[in-house]
């Protein structure tokens, strides 16, 4: 077991849990309708291409370019309108010479021509008895082949690779796929976390605190973080402070689970038996005990057989902070992406001064307001037990590791949640 406090910075600590974490091999079929942040598992192929037929961009006139040839306001080119194209339909009509058809935004270009011209570029010369057809138009532009129609395969081509591997599925995505059909997608399985409460103070929520108890916050803050980040969270209930309970309860949490997460007793106290457990779980056990962060620096990590634990500090500031800094890279590896997700860091003006020490990462919740036109953070000061500190925040303000402290009007990252 690693020796208490051997203190790791951040990146070092995540790229060493990291390291002992094995993704899931382990994939399901699901309605791609359904399968928004989802991962995929292979690559996959457009069946056939896009559009199907060709398609006019804009309400107007299919028509052959080659007639309007020199056109322009003085000098118009004449063409005959024979009909129209209906719309979700095949266009039923074939054009001649100096021949047109009335087509809308999306309908499909007949065979013999090879460009649209928009109704805006056009004016009637004689709409014939009663409008009808065959009536005359007068064309004020010329118009070159392929002008406003969208070709055959020209949004994607059969064959083609739509998605990779180990993409994140976002909207646009589910509206390409059932573009082309593809109603139902093989995707990695959503990891399972454990959560384990422990602490003799704590009492679920629904429950009236007696004196000295609190309700307990963190396996639901926990959970809520794991459903954000695409995992299913599991509540393994609250385990009092005693060694044999402790062990029993957090062998089953991890065995029911792909990652293990147990709130609080982290520390170094008589009564904090986190460590203990941790590493008699299995092999390796604790992997690091202390991060160079405030707050959550009694952070354990740990891994058996592949699988992530990690044993989080009970304040509950403290506990979503670690989280967010190991917990939600995790969950990505186990999904087989690289662990690095996506940054939710702006950079923004600091209203005052943020102390801090060198050598230690800190993280400051903070408050948003916009003032001459750019972002003003000001931090909110307080204890890493007072959840509303984060209630009333809207982000977290870093300080890097190297840094002494952030002087107020300087431009600093905060990452929003
Ligand atoms: P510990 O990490 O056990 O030293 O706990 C640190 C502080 O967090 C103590 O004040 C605990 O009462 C509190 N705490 C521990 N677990 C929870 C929890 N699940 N929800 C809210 N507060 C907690
Ligand atoms: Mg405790």
């Amino acid at each position: 077991m690693a020796e208490f406090f051997s203190v790791l910075p951040p990146d070092e600590a995540r790229a060493l849990i990291l390291s002992h974490t094995r993704p899931l091999n382990d994939s399901e079929q699901i309605s791609t309708a359904d399968s928004l942040e989802r991962v995929t598992v292979r690559d996959l192929l457009a069946p056939q291409a896009l559009p199907t037929f060709r398609r006019s961009t804009m309400d107007g006139y299919a028509l052959r370019a080659i007639d309007t040839h020199g056109a322009n306001e003085q000098l118009a080119a004449y063409l005959k309108v024979v009909g129209e194209v209906p719309m979700g339909a095949v266009v039923g009509l074939s054009l001649g010479s100096g021949q047109a058809a009335i087509v809308h935004t999306g309908g499909m270009i007949p065979d013999e021509a090879d460009a649209v011209v928009p109704v805006e570029n056009t004016q009637i010369a004689d709409a014939g008895p009663s409008g009808r057809m065959p009536f005359e138009i007068e064309v004020l532009r010329t118009v070159a082949a392929g002008q406003n129609v969208i070709q055959v395969g020209e949004d994607i081509t059969a064959g083609e690779v739509l998605l990779h591997a180990g993409s994140v599925l976002r909207p646009q995505d589910i509206g390409a796929l059932l573009a082309l059909g593809i109603t139902s997608i093989e995707v990695v399985r959503r990891p399972r976390v454990s959560i384990l409460a422990t602490g003799d103070e704590l009492v679920p929520p629904h429950v009236e605190p007696g004196q000295g108890q609190i309700r307990d916050i963190n396996s639901y803050t926990l959970a809520a973080l794991c459903r954000k980040a695409g995992a299913i969270p599991e509540l393994k209930g609250i385990a009092v402070d005693d060694r044999a309970e402790l062990q029993m309860r957090a062998a089953d949490a991890l065995a029911a689970g792909d990652m293990l997460v147990v709130s609080a007793g982290s520390s170094v106290s008589v009564r904090d038996l986190t460590v203990e457990i941790i590493d008699k779980l299995g092999e390796p056990g604790v992997l690091l005990h202390g991060v160079a962060t405030r707050p959550g620096k009694p952070t354990i990590l740990g891994a058996v057989d592949g699988k992530p634990v990690l044993g989080l500090p009970g304040n509950p500031v403290s506990a979503m902070v670690q989280f967010d800094m190991f917990g939600i890279p995790l969950i990505q590896k186990l999904q087989g992406l690289s662990g690095r997700p996506p940054s939710r860091s702006i950079t923004v003006r600091l209203s005052r001064n943020v102390p801090s020490e060198s050598g230690r990462e800190d993280y400051v919740p903070a408050v948003l307001e916009e003032a001459n036109g750019e972002l003003v953070a000001t931090p909110i000061f307080g204890k890493s037990n007072l959840i509303f500190t984060l209630v009333r925040s809207d982000g977290l303000i870093r300080v890097p590791l190297n840094r002494g402290g952030l002087l107020g009007g300087e431009l600093v990252e905060l990452t929003l949640f």
